[in-house]
C-alpha cells in the first residue's frame, strides 16, 4: 500500500469539499486528511477513493460516504481516551478515523470476510482497534459501558440495549428509519431516566441486521 503525493492531494481536495458541505470539526477534518481512504478499497477502485461517495466493498456492503463519516464523527465529539463502540466495521475506515481521533475503539462486524479484511488492514496500519465478529445490534454487554456508540448501518429503532451500555453523559449516534432512508439521531444520556434526542437529517445506510435490527 502506497500513499503518494497524488493521493494526499486528492485528500486535501476532499477535505475542502467536506468544509464546503458544512463540516467544521477540525480534528475530524485532520483525521480524514491523515487516513489514506484508498487503502480501504480494492486496487481497481483507487480513483474513486477520494470522491465524496459511498462505494461497494463486497458482500453487498458499502464504505460510507466521507461526508457521512465526517457528520457521524463530529456528532460523537470524540475526546482522546473515549471508549467508543462501533457497530458495522465494514471496510474499517470509520474505525480508523475514530482511532486517529484518539478513541479506544471497539468495532463489531457480522460478515466474516469483511471482519477479517478490516482487522488485517488496521493492524497493518498500526491503528489500534479491538475488532469483534458477530451481531452487534445488541452491543457488547460484557465490555460496556462506553462513552460513545456509533451505528453505521440503518435500523428500524433505537436498540434499548445500546442505551443501557452508555455511560451517563454518553452519546449514541444512530441512523433510524426504514430500509431505504433513515434519520441520523444523536441521543445524549443525561441520566438513567433522561435522554435528549436530536435529529440531524436524512441519510442512506445499508440495513442493520441481527436481533435488534432487520431480522
Ligand atoms: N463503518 C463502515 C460502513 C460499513 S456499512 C465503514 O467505514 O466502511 C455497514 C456494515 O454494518 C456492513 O459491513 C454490515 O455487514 C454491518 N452490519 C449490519 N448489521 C450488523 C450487525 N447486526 N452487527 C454487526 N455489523 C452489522
Amino acid at each position: 500500500m502506497i500513499d503518494d503525493y497524488r493521493a494526499k492531494g486528492l485528500r486535501k481536495k476532499l477535505v475542502r469539499t467536506l468544509q464546503e458541505k458544512g463540516i467544521k470539526d477540525e480534528a475530524v477534518l485532520k483525521a480524514i486528511l491523515d487516513i489514506p481512504r484508498h487503502f480501504f478499497f480494492d486496487d481497481i477502485f483507487l480513483d474513486h477513493a477520494y470522491e465524496d461517495k459511498a462505494f461497494p466493498i463486497g458482500n453487498e456492503q458499502t464504505i460510507s460516504q466521507p461526508y457521512t463519516v465526517a457528520v457521524q464523527s463530529s456528532l460523537l465529539s470524540i475526546k482522546p481516551g473515549d471508549k467508543v463502540l462501533e457497530i458495522g466495521t465494514g471496510s474499517g475506515y470509520q474505525a480508523a478515523i475514530l482511532s486517529k481521533l484518539g478513541a479506544e475503539v471497539y468495532s463489531v462486524e457480522v460478515i466474516k470476510p469483511l471482519f477479517m479484511k478490516a482487522r488485517m488492514l488496521l493492524t497493518d496500519m498500526r491503528l489500534h482497534a479491538k475488532m469483534f465478529l458477530g451481531d452487534g445490534s445488541k452491543g457488547l454487554p460484557n465490555l460496556a459501558p462506553f462513552d460513545k456508540i456509533i451505528v453505521t448501518a440503518g435500523g428500524p429503532k433505537v436498540p434499548e440495549l445500546l442505551i443501557d451500555q452508555l455511560k451517563t453523559g454518553g452519546i449514541l449516534v444512530i441512523p433510524v428509519g426504514d430500509k431505504q432512508v433513515q434519520r441520523m439521531l444523536r441521543i445524549i444520556k443525561k441520566s438513567d431516566k433522561e435522554l435528549i434526542t436530536e435529529d440531524h437529517g436524512t441519510f442512506r445506510f445499508v440495513p442493520l441486521t441481527g436481533g435488534d435490527g432487520w431480522r
